[in-house]
Order: structure tokens, then C-alpha cells, then sequence
């Protein structure tokens, strides 16, 4: 199994050959727990937990490693903006530490439903703040770093390659007209690294007291966003790491953190940087400020599976962009389900075409198309040629990478007086009875099921 996957910094697809195998290291920014994370921040973590699963399947050991935001940062373009984690408390009523918790539990909670396997760990930014401190200085000796009255600032212009590895039009990146202007910053594109609580030259931090500050050695405050991935990936990954992964919206956020690694280590940090498209509704991105978002409790109000929603993210391929709607996830829901009749009714023992395994390899190592996967997958159910039990050893293999979790079907289990019928009906048909078995099919249908005759005799499903 060779994995090839589309590296931001080259733009092409590339044979995947890590630092140090059988090991790889992989880092997925995580997300600023102040609110329920909504479906489309999901398809970053499905996407990780495709290749934490094809990783290894090929053989890899994997240390996969994912930052939580819990420090309240001033997320706007040019380190000005709302400070979501604060925002989220004075909403709420609660402290800081409080609503990062609360979040914290409900995204794992939520993953947990979405079968996405943990990482190795889970490190949250005020866990770090000696690391990112560290790191600050480190950046602050080799001359990358300057003060001004409101903060520690990277200077990126002292960066030589700023922007270039990832391909990134500098122009395009300057703060724009809508964020008041920093005038104390050397260059628009340069960033905090640390900023004061109290002395701030723009008006935006809440009134009072910070409820989440630090000493450091350049005084009481907090650290800026980019520093905690930085700081974290080379604390549990090292200097120089194989994957760093992400959405597409955070490709400036990318390019902070691989001109800190950079500037601080004078070599390369990361060798794949890989990147999710966004889940769009109505053709606009997903997102709170679009107060277009859904949650995985809006999944389960109207009984569909989470897992439905694994389903639908593995339709589109991760670069591309996917359109979230209602009938596509109930597509998907009734998709998966078919797929877990299949494995559930089919006897064990059987052996996985070998031919049909490796095209769905082939198909999951050539840039995770989950697409080309799911229709190996189809196609082998839908073959003729093999048995129930050869099918089903097929796509318990594949939800090995795929994840589904098709061995857990959603259904309700079956309630034992429609069982009964059944078991009447049957035995009324096995003496010739048709009308008394069509009488107990009715009732059946009655009570939301129906009855199916195959090959191995009466299945009940659900209407
Ligand atoms: P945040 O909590 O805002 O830092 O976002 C967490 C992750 O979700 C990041 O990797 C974002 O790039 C990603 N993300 C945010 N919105 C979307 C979207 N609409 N579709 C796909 N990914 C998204
Ligand atoms: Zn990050």
C-alpha cells in the first residue's frame, strides 16, 4: 500500500514517505471549544480520523496529536476582533475554564458518535503556556520578535520565505479595510506573539481584567493564536514532524506557524500539510458568523445517525467542496443502513475478495478518495458472484478505514410481538394458510414493519 496524498506545500499529489517508519507523526489543529462545534468543523476531524485509519492500515504507528483552543484569542485578521472564549462565557454566565469544559466534553462527545478515534493526546493552549513562552523567547534571540505597547509581534519580513512555502499572495493577506489598522506594526502581515492585557492600542479587549492572563517576561497577558500550535506540535511531536492538517480557512493560520517553527529551528518543521475543503449551505460556507451552522444534536432531533453524516462527508472527496442538505444526509443515513443489513444478515466465516480489497486500498491510498472507497464497496455488495458471508467479510474490511460503524445498525431492535406475528405468519404459510398469513403481514404493517421472503427465509425490516 504506497498512500499518496496532495501536499499544500508542493501542490501536488506525493508519495507519502514519513521521517522515521514505521512511525508517523500527524497534528490537527483543534477547535476553540466556546460553543458547540457545528458539522462542517467535523469534516476536519472525519478527514483525520481517514488517515489516522489508512495510516494504519499500512502499517504505520501513528502519534496523532490535536490542540484544544481554550485561551480566548483575538481571532480577527491582524490580532484584532472578538475574543470568542470570553464572548462565550459573558453569554453563558460562566467562568472561562468553565465554558472551554463544558465545550471540551460536548466536542468529544460528539466525535465519540462520529467514530472518530481519539488522538494520542489532547493538549489544551493554558496547559502550555511555558512551552509557548519558551518559544517566544527562542523567536525573541534570534532577532524574529519586536515590542510594541500592545504585544510581542513576529516580524515577518526578517522571515525571508514568509508566505511562500505555502504558496500564500502576501498582498492578498494584508489586514484588510474593515480592521482598524495596528500603526505600531513593522509590517501588515506581521502577528502577535504575545499580547498585554491592559495596554492594548486598539480598543477591543473587554473593559476590566482579562478572565485568562499569564506573567511572562514581557509582562501580564496571553498568548496569540499561532504560538500554541507552534509551541505544542514541536512539545509532543518534535522539531520536524510528518503531517499537519487543517481547513482550508486556516492556511494564513498555517503559515504563522510554519514561519515560528521555521525561524526558530532554521529548517523544515512539517512535510505534508494537508487540507480540508469546507461544508457549504446554500452554496455559502458553513459558519457561526453566517448563523448557518448545524450541530450533531440537530442530526439526532430529527433521528438520523451521526454516523449518516460520516457517510455523506465520505461522498464528496476532502479537496473538494461539499453542499450540506437534509435529503442528502437522509440519502446517506438510508445508505449506511443498507449496508448494515447487508453485514447483519449475511453469515460469518466468509473470506474478502482479495482483488476487490486491494482496489478499495488503491482507491483509499490515492489522496483518501473516499468516494472511489464507498464505490468498491457498493460494487462488491452488488456482485452476483459472491456469497452473503464473502460480502460481509468485504465490508467489515473496509469499515476497518471507512469507519461507519455498520456492525452498529441504528435500527430499533425489532419489539417481540411484531416477532411473534412473524413467527406466525410464517408457520400459517408453511401449512397453506395464505389468507391467515396475509392477515398477520397486514397487522405486521400495522406496527411499522414489513415482512421480506428471501433465501434464508422471512426478514423483518422496518417501513
Ligand atoms: P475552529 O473551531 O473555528 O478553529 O475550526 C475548527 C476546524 O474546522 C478548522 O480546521 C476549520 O478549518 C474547520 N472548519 C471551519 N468551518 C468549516 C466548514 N464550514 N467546513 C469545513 N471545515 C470547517
Ligand atoms: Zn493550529
Amino acid at each position: 500500500m504506497v498512500l499518496r496524498l496532495f501536499n499544500t506545500l508542493s501542490r501536488r499529489v506525493e508519495d507519502f514517505i514519513p521521517l522515521s517508519p514505521p512511525r508517523v507523526s500527524m497534528y490537527a489543529c483543534g477547535p476553540t471549544v466556546y460553543d458547540a462545534a457545528h458539522i462542517g468543523n467535523f469534516r476536519t476531524y472525519l478527514l483525520a480520523d481517514i488517515l489516522l485509519r489508512t495510516l494504519t492500515r499500512a502499517g504505520y504507528q501513528v502519534t496523532y496529536v490535536q490542540n484544544i483552543t481554550d485561551v480566548g484569542h483575538l481571532m480577527g485578521d491582524g490580532d484584532v476582533g472578538e475574543d470568542k472564549v470570553l464572548e462565550g462565557a459573558r453569554r453563558e454566565g460562566l467562568s472561562a475554564l468553565e465554558i472551554s469544559q463544558k465545550y471540551l466534553a460536548l466536542f468529544v462527545e460528539d466525535g465519540a458518535k462520529l467514530n472518530i478515534i481519539p488522538p494520542a493526546h489532547w493538549v489544551k493552549a493554558t496547559e502550555h503556556i511555558n512551552e509557548q513562552i519558551a518559544f517566544i523567547k527562542a523567536l525573541e534571540e534570534k532577532g524574529y520578535a519586536y515590542h510594541t505597547s500592545d504585544g510581542i509581534y513576529f516580524d515577518t519580513f526578517r522571515f525571508s520565505h514568509y508566505g511562500a512555502p505555502a504558496g500564500l499572495d502576501v498582498g492578498g493577506l494584508l489586514e484588510g479595510a474593515r480592521v482598524p489598522k495596528n500603526a505600531e506594526k513593522k509590517n501588515a502581515t506581521d502577528f502577535a506573539l504575545w499580547k498585554f492585557s491592559q495596554k492594548t492600542s486598539v480598543p477591543v479587549l473587554p473593559v476590566g481584567k482579562r478572565a485568562m492572563e499569564w506573567d511572562s517576561p514581557w509582562g501580564v497577558g496571553f498568548p496569540g493564536w499561532h504560538i500554541e500550535c507552534s509551541a505544542m506540535s514541536t512539545h509532543y511531536l518534535g522539531e520536524h514532524f510528518d503531517i499537519h492538517m487543517g481547513g482550508v480557512d486556516l492556511l494564513l493560520h498555517h503559515t504563522n506557524e510554519l514561519a515560528q517553527n521555521e525561524a526558530r529551528f532554521g529548517h523544515s518543521a512539517v512535510n505534508y500539510w494537508v487540507h480540508n475543503e469546507f461544508v457549504l449551505v446554500d452554496g455559502k460556507k458553513m459558519s457561526k458568523s453566517l448563523g448557518n451552522t448545524y450541530t450533531m444534536s440537530d442530526i439526532e432531533k430529527r433521528e438520523l445517525s451521526p454516523l449518516a453524516y460520516r457517510y455523506l462527508t465520505m461522498q464528496t472527496h476532502y479537496r473538494q467542496q461539499m453542499n450540506f442538505n437534509w435529503d442528502a444526509l437522509t440519502a446517506a443515513n438510508n445508505a449506511r443502513e443498507r449496508l448494515s443489513r447487508i453485514v447483519r444478515d449475511a453469515p460469518s466465516g466468509g473470506m474478502a475478495p482479495e482483488k476487490s480489497l486491494a482496489a478499495f486500498d488503491q482507491k483509499i491510498c490515492n489522496d483518501l478518495d473516499t468516494p472511489g472507497a464507498l464505490e468498491v464497496l457498493w460494487s462488491v455488495c452488488r456482485q452476483d458472484s459472491l456469497s452473503p458471508a464473502e460480502k460481509r467479510a468485504f465490508a467489515l474490511s473496509a469499515d476497518e478505514v471507512l469507519g461507519l460503524g455498520i456492525t452498529k445498525s441504528e435500527e430499533k431492535e425489532i419489539p417481540k410481538e411484531v416477532r411473534e406475528l412473524a413467527r406466525q405468519r410464517e408457520e400459517a404459510r408453511q401449512d397453506g394458510d395464505f389468507s391467515a398469513a396475509d392477515a398477520l403481514r397486514k397487522k405486521i404493517r400495522q406496527l411499522g414493519y414489513t415482512v421480506n421472503d428471501t433465501l434464508e427465509g422471512p426478514k423483518l425490516l422496518p417501513l
